[in-house]
C-alpha cells in the first residue's frame, strides 16, 4: 500500500538555474544539495510540507538524466511513492504483470531503499519507491 508521495523528480538542464526559479515559484529556500557522483546527477531538494520537489541535473551527456533531457526536453522525470514493505510491494507487482527495473531492492538516500518500475507498465510515468527504515526504539 502506498502511503504518501514521497516526492516528484524534475529533470533539469541545471540545477542552480533552477533552483533558483522554484525558489521563487515556490517561495521557500532550496534545503539538501548534493551531488551522487555514482549516480552522475547533482540533486536540489525543496521541503514542501510532508513531500518533496527534487531537482535532478545529469552530469555529463552519458547519463540517464542527460540522455532523458535529450530525448524529452526538462520536465518531471518521475514520481516517488512510498510504501510500508517494499519487497512485499514488489513482489505483490511483479505477480500483477507490472515491468521492474529493479527485482530487489536497492539503497536509496538517507537510509532508505528503493525501487522502479518501468514507464511502460505505469501509463509512461517512471515510478519510483521507497521504504524509509526508521530506527526502531
Ligand atoms: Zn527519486
Amino acid at each position: 500500500m502506498v502511503t504518501r508521495i514521497e516526492h516528484i523528480a524534475i529533470a533539469v538542464k541545471d540545477v542552480d538555474a533552477s533552483a533558483k526559479l522554484f525558489e521563487t515559484l515556490l517561495g521557500i529556500e532550496r534545503g539538501h544539495t548534493e551531488t551522487l557522483s555514482v549516480e552522475r546527477v547533482k540533486v536540489a531538494f525543496f521541503e514542501l510540507g510532508d513531500s518533496r520537489i527534487e531537482l535532478v541535473e545529469g552530469i555529463g551527456s552519458d547519463n540517464p538524466t542527460a540522455k532523458f533531457i535529450e530525448k524529452r526536453g526538462e520536465g518531471i522525470h518521475h514520481i516517488c511513492l512510498e510504501v510500508e514493505d517494499l519487497p512485499g510491494t514488489l513482489s505483490r507487482l511483479d505477480a500483477a504483470g507490472f515491468p521492474l527495473i529493479d527485482k530487489v531492492p536497492k539503497p536509496g538516500s538517507r537510509g532508505t531503499s528503493v525501487a522502479f518500475l518501468h514507464p511502460k507498465g505505469c501509463n509512461g510515468v517512471l515510478v519510483e519507491l521507497v521504504e524509509q527504515h526508521r530506527p526502531s526504539s
